[in-house]
């Protein structure tokens, strides 16, 4: 008996197996080698993958383990020690360079599940959560923001071609006859000013849907929240799910606008997103993929540092290492033209070039047929329209490299995908405008980040989130599966592997 926690197997009979026992310590990697027939995968797939498996599907109830795969038990005297398994196996290919071990064992369903439900957004400009408004929360707001007066509004466009005056006008014969400002092409219309505290407001503003407008001024004995609740109401109606409260103060002057949206819209930045599915959060779906990437993190480019592999050389002695084989040697005498027209230097070496000459001789000024420099960069961009030679995709083939995506770094998803779960600092997403510092006290996780972790550190994550209420059952049923899987995962050994490995 070992005394380190290990898979003891006693008499393993599957197949062609002859009865032997075997001890697998936990933790470590083991290969399995055999000429053909000799029972490896009875061994991996048949004994001990299916035992794992069928004693993890027998923890869950009779309900959910009607839509789990049954498994056979194997034919062996006792398997002792046994975690739940994952198997990768050659009967389920690697299709696409996209693939993970995230994606092949479907740990990715459950996150790009999770993540639709219960990740939350926050805005790229200002890195508050958008989350849709609602008469309620847009009251609580205005409650806890503590005001007094304040004035609801909200905008009403003005369809190109239409002058602002036919709109006004139409807005009064439907009585909203106050407007807090016009601009070309929207106009900001006043649904009702009033106190909130006091129980009682006083009808200085507001339309006159039932002909309210007429009594202005006159004090109506209606409790504040009810008015507050019928202007939010009203406006959100007439504004199309946006609308802005502004602070009254004793003059009556409107002050420091806040701005609500019952969609996914930051009201402040005015940035509108999409509902989250799970596609969303899949770089396999087109719906989800980066469109720069294609979803694979990484994009082909050509590495300068392998077009000017030696700067010592001056651009006369070769520095452009592609332009020195016969083919394109005019190229080369390109090169020397027009940096001749220009007063680049052609004796001196490219190391010693200053950045904005290195930046002409690679990007260039101008297309081919304008007559003037093109530069390296278009040289291989002609180069990728003739990629059908053999001989170019040589050529290209020793220039090219990976680098990450400049759009979604590495992400591979697109922006619409940065919802971040619990509070740990996330991934910085290109498109974020908000500085570094605002950004690194951002709470939470993407999913990119959740599949770059070490499945220790994975699935410690998964045990300390805590969901806001109220997210469903679904989702909390959803998280223990979850976490079941990941511990799996992580007991079957390979707990220094990341998902996205
Ligand atoms: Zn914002
Ligand atoms: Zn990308």
């Amino acid at each position: 008996m070992t005394a380190r926690p290990a898979i003891r197997i006693r008499g393993a009979r599957q197949n062609n197996l002859k009865g032997f026992d075997l001890d697998l310590p936990l933790g470590e990697l083991h290969v399995v080698t055999g000429v053909s027939g000799s029972g490896k995968s009875s061994l991996a797939f048949d004994t001990v993958y299916s035992e794992g498996q069928r004693r993890y599907v027998e923890t869950f109830s009779s309900y959910a383990r009607q839509f789990l795969d049954r498994m056979d038990k194997p034919r062996v005297d006792a398997i002792d020690g046994i975690p739940p398994a994952i198997a990768i196996d050659q009967t389920n290919p690697v299709r696409t360079s996209r693939s993970t071990v995230g994606t092949m064992t479907e740990l990715n369903d459950h996150l790009k599940l999770l993540f639709a439900r219960a990740a939350v957004l926050h805005c790229r400009g200002c890195g508050a959560p958008v989350r849709r408004d609602t008469p309620s929360s847009i009251l609580d707001a205005l409650r806890a923001a503590g005001l007094d007066r304040v004035m609801v509004t909200f905008e009403v466009a003005v369809p190109e071609g239409s002058a602002s005056g036919e709109i006004v006008e139409l807005l009064a014969s439907q009585g909203y006859t106050r407007v807090h400002r016009e601009h070309p092409d929207c106009i900001e219309v006043i649904q009702d000013r009033f106190r909130l505290g006091d129980g009682g407001g006083t009808r200085s503003g507001g339309h006159g849907r039932s002909g309210e407008s007429a009594r202005a001024g006159e004090r109506t004995p209606r409790p504040g929240h009810a008015r507050a609740a019928e202007a939010v109401e009203g406006a959100l109606k007439a504004g199309r799910g946006r609308l802005t409260i502004y602070r009254l103060d004793a003059q009556r002057r409107a002050r420091s606008p806040r701005r609500f949206s019952t969609a996914l819209h930051c009201a402040r930045c005015d940035v509108e997103y999409r509902e989250p599915t799970p596609s969303t959060f899949s770089f396999n779906s087109p719906l989800g993929a980066c469109q720069t990437c294609r979803g694979f993190g990484r994009t082909m480019g050509i590495d300068y540092g392998l077009v000017v592999p030696d700067e010592s050389k001056t651009l006369r002695e070769g520095a452009i290492r592609p332009w020195q084989s016969q083919s394109y040697r005019q190229c080369q005498r390109d090169l020397l033209r027009y940096a001749r027209r220009r007063g680049v230097p052609l004796d001196r070496p490219w190391s010693e070039l200053d950045a904005a000459t290195r930046e002409w001789v690679l990007e260039g000024e101008a297309d081919f047929d304008e007559g003037r420099w093109y530069g390296v960069r278009r040289f291989f961009d002609w180069l990728e329209t003739k990629s059908y030679r053999m001989h170019v995709r040589v050529l290209l083939s020793r220039y090219r490299t990976y680098r990450e995506c400049p759009a979604c770094r590495g992400a591979r998803l697109k922006p619409e995908a940065r919802r971040a779960l619990g509070r740990t600092p996330a991934h910085r997403p290109p498109e974020a405008t908000l500085d570094e510092r605002a950004f690194a006290s951002q709470p939470g996780l993407c999913i990119h980040d959740v599949m770059r972790l070490p499945l220790d550190r994975c699935r410690a994550f998964f045990d300390r989130l805590r969901l806001r209420a109220p997210l469903d059952e679904a989702t909390g049923l959803l998280l223990a599966e979850r976490a079941g899987e990941t511990s799996s995962a992580d007991q079957g050994g390979c707990s220094e592997g990341f998902l996205a490995a």
